[in-house]
């Protein structure tokens, strides 16, 4: 299982995968067949979270091919995507708590006896629960799990070995090729009982057995009770963003991070072949430990690909990268001459937080900082102010919407 980091590919996966989208995904989507491949599911998700190839693109691909209630399912977890992102943006709070989570585990693996050993044997697939163990090692050598063997074992590491969830969520960030801020943040708060308060979810052997066709049966070896771990309640909710406008008239650049590697922005000025452009990527900003080498192969030849599909719009792109990225994306600005840099809204999360640095200094420079908000998110973030049962009631009328929305 390959997932080549470019938009072709992302399309070609989408259309081979179009036809099982409707009543089969419904159906299957839930079994783990490991080494065959995982075919019950789209894997789309590097592409996705990429933007390689985007939501609205997704959700028409499979409007086209299917009515709206056969593939109901399929669209839902798509909004699950954009649900998270919305509610990760009107509280990033629970971001920095999540990072504020993490350097307080990493002191603990160095002052707590046994705990940095239980830690390594989860990451490293040595618990002898064989099948923790074998998603621990497919996620270390694929980049990707399956979404229930995700469940399991995010469930598995909080409740049965007892390891600070912190750690798990950010052993999948380091890994997962779709490592999402929002996705991952809160699932993990979601599987240890943080997100829905109360409710917990807990890893059962037969659920286990039954879903991976009997490739698993961890009967005897898996915590059978999970209290909610006990975690702060999240900041109070901000308005969402609704992004900014670019100004026409001024001098203007467009930067790219890896969380929208797709152009074609409606605001973006047009026919300005030439246009300066820089990459920014963030992976590296990933965790506190370093990002596995395939996502960071993955995000360069991605963030490569989009400059090279847009080799007409831009001029040849300047990367900006490490821990010198804030002054070299000043540079870039300064020897250009700019007066405002334009990017895709970078969301909660690693470039997120580079983009509200680089904001500052741009601004002590004269040079604005302008966010362009996809119509995508903007028509669907504010509805993630509660649960996704109440957001999924809105999902008729964003798709209604879909017509009026560009491809991307
Ligand atoms: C603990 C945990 C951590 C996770 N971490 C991430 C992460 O870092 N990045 C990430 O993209 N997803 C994450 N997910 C969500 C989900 O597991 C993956 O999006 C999904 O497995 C991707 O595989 P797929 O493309 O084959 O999914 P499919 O089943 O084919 O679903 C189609 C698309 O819908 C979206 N989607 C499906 N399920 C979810 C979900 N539960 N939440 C959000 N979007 C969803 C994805 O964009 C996916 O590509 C996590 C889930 C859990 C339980």
């Amino acid at each position: 299982m390959t997932f080549e980091p470019t938009r072709a590919a992302g399309l070609k996966a989408l259309a081979d995968f179009l036809p099982k989208a409707g009543g089969s995904y419904a159906a299957r989507r839930n079994y783990d067949l490991g080494a065959a491949g995982h075919p019950h599911v789209s894997r789309l998700s590097p592409w996705m979270r990429h933007r390689l190839v985007s939501e609205t693109e997704v959700l028409r691909a499979v409007l086209g091919r299917h009515s709206a209630s056969a593939a109901e399912k399929f669209i839902q977890e798509v909004y699950w995507r954009t649900y998270w992102k919305g509610w990760l943006e009107m509280r990033p709070g629970v971001w920095r708590q999540y990072r504020d989570g993490v350097a307080a585990a990493r002191n603990r693996l160095a002052t707590e006896g046994g705990l940095r050993r239980d830690w390594e044997a989860a990451c490293t697939g040595d618990t002898g629960i064989d099948c923790f163990d074998h998603w621990a090692r497919e996620l270390v050598a694929t980049g990707y799990l399956h979404n229930h063997a995700r469940m399991w074992f995010a469930s598995i590491w909080v409740f049965t070995l007892r390891l600070p969830w912190e750690l798990g969520a950010d052993f999948f960030l380091r890994h997962l090729l779709d490592g999402d801020p929002a996705s991952n943040t809160l699932g993990w708060r979601w599987v240890a009982g943080i997100q829905t308060p109360g409710k917990t979810y807990l890893a059962r052997p037969d659920n286990i057995a039954r879903y991976t066709e009997g490739r698993f049966d961890p009967r005897g070896q898996l915590a059978e009770h999970a209290d909610p771990i006990p975690a702060p309640p999240p900041p109070p909710r901000m308005a969402a963003p609704t992004g900014d406008r670019p100004d026409p008239a001024l001098r203007t650049g467009w930067l790219m991070t890896e969380d929208d590697l797709l152009a074609g922005f409606p605001d973006l000025p047009p026919g300005d072949a030439g246009l300066p452009l820089c990459l920014m990527p963030c992976d590296d900003l990933r965790s506190p430990l370093a990002t596995a080498p395939h996502v960071r192969g993955f995000t360069a030849a991605a963030m490569g690909d989009a400059a090279a599909r847009h080799a007409g719009m831009f001029a040849e792109p300047v990367t900006a990268s490490g821990h010198g990225r804030i002054e070299q994306v000043l540079d870039w600005a300064a020897t250009r001459g700019l007066r405002q840099v334009v990017m895709p809204h970078a969301p909660a999360g690693p470039a997120g937080d580079a983009c509200g640095d680089l904001c500052k200094a741009l601004a002590a420079e004269g040079i604005a900082l302008r966010r362009i908000l996809r119509p995508h998110d903007a028509r669907a973030w504010p509805h993630a102010t509660h649960g996704f049962f109440r957001f999924k009631e809105k999902i008729p009328a964003l798709l209604a919407d879909l017509g009026g929305l560009r491809a991307a």
